[in-house]
């Protein structure tokens, strides 16, 4: 499945919508219109909500989930001599092996799941870029 996720600008509630060809996507909570998808393939050429061209790869996992791990393994430490933290190092690793990537719009912060093949064509979030688009967020 591939689809579109953010918070929408008319309610700010966050929603995915499954991306198909030639759709019009809506808010499923408000019906705001979001934009136009005509080819899946082209999404990443024109941000179909912001027609923006810019997108930066991200993991699709709470960080926060990576630093309880942590500071579980930080804890840890006197109880296991210091063993649990190569362990929880692992479990890290592990999960985010297992985790995938999503591939966000710079411009709107929508974040497209599913597009696993064309994860090469893009890169993580630049900060330089990311400023760029500050005022629109
Ligand atoms: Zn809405
Ligand atoms: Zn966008």
């Amino acid at each position: 499945m591939q689809s579109i996720a953010r918070h929408c600008p008319q309610c700010k509630k966050y929603a995915e919508i499954e991306l198909h060809e030639d759709t019009l996507l809506s808010c499923p909570h408000c019906a705001h219109p979001w934009g136009k998808v005509n080819k899946i393939e082209g999404v990443f050429d024109y941000c179909p909500a912001c027609q923006s061209r810019q997108f930066y790869l991200s993991k699709d996992f709470n960080q926060f989930l990576g630093c309880v791990i942590l500071l579980v393994g930080i804890v840890l430490v006197p109880l296991t001599y210091g063993l649990s933290l190569p362990v929880f190092a692992l479990i890290d690793w592990w999960l985010a092996r297992r985790i995938p990537t999503l591939i966000n719009c710079y411009k709107c912060g929508s974040e497209f799941r599913g597009f696993k093949d064309l994860t090469k064509r893009f890169k993580p979030f630049l900060h330089h870029i990311g400023l760029k688009y500050d005022r629109y967020r």
